[in-house]
């Protein structure tokens, strides 16, 4: 558990206000709008973000099928994406493929998942919040964020 001193803070926090490029924009809408998309693509929208935040870039992984859970013949807690920190190695992986037909995620999804794992680097690495936990303020982030993009 986030001790409360960190749960305070994350809640308090808000992006700064950055100019968000071109690039970004062009990258994340037709990025959206694509019929399939890719490792490439996905890791084009995260270097671009990174990029306007003047934060040191994150390998993007777009693989897999997202783990979860079989309860009552129902999936229940789908793991749709993952941020890790492992030895000082940082990585952001998107899971691609559903649990049940192994269909690949749609586009928009795919991207939502890669802002809500670009919050938790954030959190790390340019807040130093210490931890990186699903309360209001990191919702509130991914919202703020999406807004200044789009
Ligand atoms: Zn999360």
């Amino acid at each position: 558990m986030a001790s409360k001193k960190i749960y305070n803070e994350s809640n308090n926090t808000t992006l700064p206000i950055v100019s968000i490029s071109k690039k970004t924009k062009d990258s994340y809408n037709n990025g959206r709008n694509l019929l399939s998309i890719t490792q490439k693509d996905l890791q084009n929208i995260a270097n671009n973000i990174c990029d306007d935040f003047d934060i040191m870039r994150i390998p993007v992984d777009f693989s897999g099928i997202q783990p979860s859970k079989i309860y009552n013949n129902r999936i229940s807690r789908k793991v749709l994406g993952r941020y890790s920190k492992i030895c000082g190695f940082e990585k952001i992986r998107v899971f691609r493929f559903s649990p049940k037909q192994k269909k690949q995620i749609a586009p928009k999804t795919t991207i939502e998942v890669l802002l809500h794992e670009l919050i938790h680097y954030f959190d790390m690495e340019l807040f130093h919040l210490g931890d990186t936990i699903h309360c209001l303020g990191f919702h509130k982030r991914i919202s703020q964020l999406r807004d200044m993009i789009k």
